[in-house]
């Protein structure tokens, strides 16, 4: 899924669980069990997977998420560690994915290894298509905001 909606869920996270460290672990674990709902996103076009358009996806998803955490900071306590914590943890496979793509070191690979078996669980059955899945984790991501907000 978008890290906007991996983000999303991470800050709903902090603003529950006030221990830091719990709000980091339940994100981190968060990741992994909202990559099961297949999101259409392995249907991609092919002439996408290039580190190009991987990157500018990238790109774009991340300063969406810049922008939703700036724009919630009117209204949600950011400053809150849980908020952060969860919020990282919630992130960060994204992340290590993407050391991954680049560095393709071993430790990387081996979470990598994790990280698909979650991602593929079903969507290697059922998938929708891409953009039928970039519909639904926009829907997916309105009611996540409205809930936080
Ligand atoms: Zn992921």
């Amino acid at each position: 899924m978008f890290l906007t909606v991996h983000g999303a869920i991470g800050i709903i996270i902090g603003q529950r669980v006030s221990n830091p460290v719990l709000a980091f672990i339940f994100g981190f674990i968060s990741h992994y069990l909202f990559d099961i709902i297949p999101h259409g996103d392995t249907n991609a076009p092919k002439k996408w997977n290039n580190l190009i358009h991987l990157a500018l996806i990238a790109l774009i998803d991340i300063s969406v998420m810049i922008l939703l955490i700036l724009g919630m900071g009117l209204k949600v306590n950011l400053h809150q560690w849980s908020v952060i914590f969860g919020f990282l943890g919630a992130v960060l496979p994204d992340f290590l994915q993407g050391f991954y793509f680049l560095s393709g070191k071993k430790w990387f690979k081996r979470h990598q290894k994790v990280h698909n078996f979650f991602h593929f669980l079903i969507a290697e059955k059922y998938e929708w298509n891409f953009y039928t899945g970039l519909v639904l984790q926009l829907i997916f991501f309105i009611l996540l905001i409205t809930y936080i907000i």
